[in-house]
C-alpha cells in the first residue's frame, strides 16, 4: 500500500500547482497561494462508506 496521497487542488485557493515539501510524509505546498499543508490519513471509517442521507432540511 501506499502511504502517498497526492492532492489534486490546492484546498484553500483551488490551484492544480501543487509541489511535494521539503519536510516530506504527506506536506505539500501550493505555489500559487504560498500556503504549506500536510496531508493526513485518519484512518477507515468504521461504517460503510455508502450513505444516505435522509433528505431532511431540518426547517
Ligand atoms: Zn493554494
Amino acid at each position: 500500500m501506499s502511504e502517498r496521497a497526492a492532492p489534486f487542488y490546492c484546498p484553500y485557493c483551488g490551484d492544480e500547482d501543487l509541489r511535494p515539501n521539503e519536510t516530506g510524509h504527506g506536506a505539500w505546498e501550493c505555489a500559487a497561494c504560498n500556503r504549506a499543508f500536510q496531508l493526513k490519513f485518519l484512518g477507515l471509517l468504521a461504517r460503510g462508506a455508502r450513505r444516505t442521507d435522509g433528505g431532511g432540511d431540518g426547517t
